[in-house]
């Protein structure tokens, strides 16, 4: 049996964690899945602060976080506590803390938690690369010993609790040039700060391993856990994020896509959701993602354990398939719209999977968001469908159907292997675990046109398809493999956050070749509202994708949530730059409201538009800061302008419909 980092890979088990005394509100243990959020106002603005944080309260926020960039604010967070709590609001603070130690210990006197990032706290970044001996590695630490100790100290003697919170996009030069820009490298930052609060008989501690791209992050995740466990180190409560998620749509589907995976395998003792909104917008959708496991143990289905696992959980390998048409292999993963349960679809009907008609013209245009496939069940098209997009349907009236060639069948496991005639190219064989029997993996090992199709009822879905895939895996299956999902009578808020969990989960191992979401609902009564909601499983198809980083169709924005730093309207911005730059698929556009913490946390942005100053902008080619001043209203345009200097930029076009 390999080593694991988690309780179980196919039972919900929370992993048992020490409790941590943060006020009044504990975590870990056997206490709730927490929920939290971070201020957005200026931390000296104390009455907007308070209300703020009583917004954030009664939207459900559990603690609240509140940056302290030096002593002043740090101090300020005394009377932002004595107001809520003249108010009747007990909940806990949360100080947060980026280069400077001196504020760190000021505010750890004052509120019930301090936030500290390896990554700056002894630390600033030059971006060298240094070469270190183990001996200077090991003055290093030392130093950090001297600075970090009192912190420590200060917070033992006040029972304050600590997070040692990591981020993919500052870690030191010293972490840089031994571990590179590695989870690895992520875990030891934390490690190193960590050993110090051991060494002092620290406890009361959270870690979180934040990053952007949600691969690495849990990936970092993962390997923290198991690396605590290895060096004989407390099992720490871990707070769970996604940074710089973004907005609306994305910004949830990219949050859930890396908090979910985790939560899924019983990870997680608090989660904080970084979106470019109201702060008290964090919490609903926090809490939507945490609610899902609360009775998870007892609703699913037993899974039986696993022997092996075939995959890596710390690096990303994509599952190794054989290629069927566009399928598979280096394909990228595909999306297959579910139509099967409208009758009688007309061209127009396309236009909810990314395929315009346009009368005019009498032809079909694609957005970036076409659907690669369409499934109409029993009731095939009778029009011509356009370049692009092909059908798949049943097997029994693909059996009747003149032109069989041009349209893909659908089978049962049964129907597969009694089946005496099939497409001689593709067909899609649909199986849940059950049906995956040693007899269907003989047939599929010598058959060069199969395409699974893998579903599940159970509760516990996305550990029971890993398993799936894991049997396959184990068995020299290279059968590409779709991962369907059906909901029933959700909102659409959370059919967003659960399917980005249970397909991103599996996509984030490297694992499926495509994606086929549908609902149980029917169209009988609103045809229009029906297709409204095939319209937004197929983009939120393209954006589990592209949370998952395995198929780039929409531009890629890195904003920051925003906090007492921020030098602009960050919610304003991002929505003026996406709508001049939303054309441009796979640029990666970091938006950061600081030039503190800005340049370092947009990671692996193409381009940055981070703020130095009251109305001034940087403008940021990669992490190379190539317009250092720029007018607040000249910075889109010339933002643009950097765009097309690299030759990235294309016009945008508009589809006639
Ligand atoms: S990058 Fe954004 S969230 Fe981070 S410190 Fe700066 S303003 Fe605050």
């Amino acid at each position: 049996m390999n080593k694991i980092y988690c309780p179980s890979l196919t039972e919900y088990k929370r992993r048992e964690t020490i409790e941590v005394q943060i006020g009044e509100v504990p975590m870990g243990a056997h206490h709730p899945i927490r929920v939290q959020s971070m201020t957005t106002v200026d931390t000296m603005d104390t009455l907007r602060s308070v209300e703020q944080c009583i917004r954030m309260i009664e939207a459900g926020c559990e603690y609240i976080r509140i940056t302290a960039p030096s002593i002043k604010e740090a101090e300020n967070l005394r009377h932002i506590k004595a107001e809520l709590r003249r108010r009747g609001y007990n909940t806990p603070l949360v100080a947060d803390i980026h280069f400077t130690p001196n504020a760190a210990e000021v505010a750890a006197r004052i509120v019930e938690k301090v936030r500290i990032n390896p990554g700056n706290y002894a630390d600033k970044k030059k971006f060298e690369v240094i070469e270190y001996t183990d001996a200077t590695y090991q003055a290093e630490l030392e130093r950090i010993r001297e600075r970090f100790v009192p912190l420590v100290r200060i917070c033992k003697e006040h029972g304050t609790a600590m997070r040692i919170g990591t981020n993919h996009g500052s870690l030191s030069d010293r972490i840089l040039s031994r571990y590179g820009d590695t989870p690895l490298g992520m875990v030891e930052s934390a490690l190193e700060f960590l050993r110090i609060c051991e060494d002092e008989q620290y406890h009361n501690i959270v870690i979180s391993m934040k990053a952007s791209n949600t691969q690495v992050m849990v990936q970092a995740y993962r390997l923290l856990v198991q690396k605590l466990e290895e060096e004989g180190l407390k099992p720490y409560p871990l707070h769970l994020g996604v940074t710089e998620a973004g907005e609306a749509e994305d910004g949830r589907i990219k949050s859930a896509v890396g908090i979910g995976t985790l939560l899924e395998d019983g990870l997680g003792d608090t989660v904080r959701v970084s979106l470019t909104e109201a702060p008290e917008a964090e919490a609903p959708v926090a809490k939507a993602l945490i609610d899902r496991y609360t009775y998870r143990a007892e609703k699913a289905q037993p899974i039986k354990p696993l022997c092996n696992i075939p995959i890596d959980p710390f690096q990303y390998h994509r599952r190794e398939t054989a290629e069927v048409e566009n399928i598979g292999n280096q394909n990228v993963p595909r999306v297959i719209a579910d139509l099967s349960p409208l009758r009688d679809i007309q061209y127009a009907d396309l236009k909810s999977v990314g395929h315009l008609y346009s009368m005019l013209l009498d032809k079909f245009n694609m957005n970036d968001l076409g659907a690669d496939y369409i499934y109409t069940g029993d009731h095939p098209i009778n029009f011509m469908l356009p370049n692009g997009l092909k059908e798949i349907i049943n097997y029994v009236p693909w059996q009747l159907m003149e032109d069989q060639e041009h349209r893909h069948p659908l089978l049962t496991v049964k129907q597969y292997l009694q089946a005496t005639q099939l497409h001689p190219k593709l067909n899609y064989i649909e199986a849940d675990i059950h049906g995956i029997t040693d007899e269907l993996m003989e047939r599929l090992k010598g058959d060069a046109t199969a395409v699974l199709v893998l579903y599940t009822s159970n509760e516990h879905a996305m550990p029971e398809l890993r398993k799936c895939f894991f049997r396959l895996m184990n068995n020299g299956v290279s059968t590409p493999a779709i991962i369907k999902r059906s909901y029933g009578a959700l909102t659409a808020d959370e059919m967003q956050l659960y399917a980005s969990t249970d397909v991103g989960g599996l996509l984030i191992d490297g694992l499926g070749d495509g994606i086929m979401l549908g609902t149980e609902l029917l169209p009988a009564q609103e045809k229009v509202a029906w297709l409204n909601t095939i319209g937004k499983l197929n983009n939120l198809s393209f954006g589990i994708l592209q949370a998952a980083r395995t198929r780039m169709s929409k531009t890629e924005y890195i904003s920051c949530p925003s906090c007492g730093r921020t030098l602009f309207d960050l919610q304003e911005t991002t929505a003026m730059i996406r709508k001049r730059t939303d054309h441009l698929k796979g640029v990666k556009i970091g938006i950061m409201g600081c030039i503190v913490n800005g340049p370092g946390e947009m990671a692996d942005a193409d381009y940055g538009y981070v703020g130095v100053g009251k109305d001034k902008i940087a403008l940021y080619r990669g992490q190379t800061v190539v317009k250092k001043s720029v007018p607040a209203d000249r910075a889109v345009d010339e933002l643009i302008e950097l765009i097309r200097e690299d030759e990235k930029w294309i016009e945008p076009v508009q589809l006639e419909a």
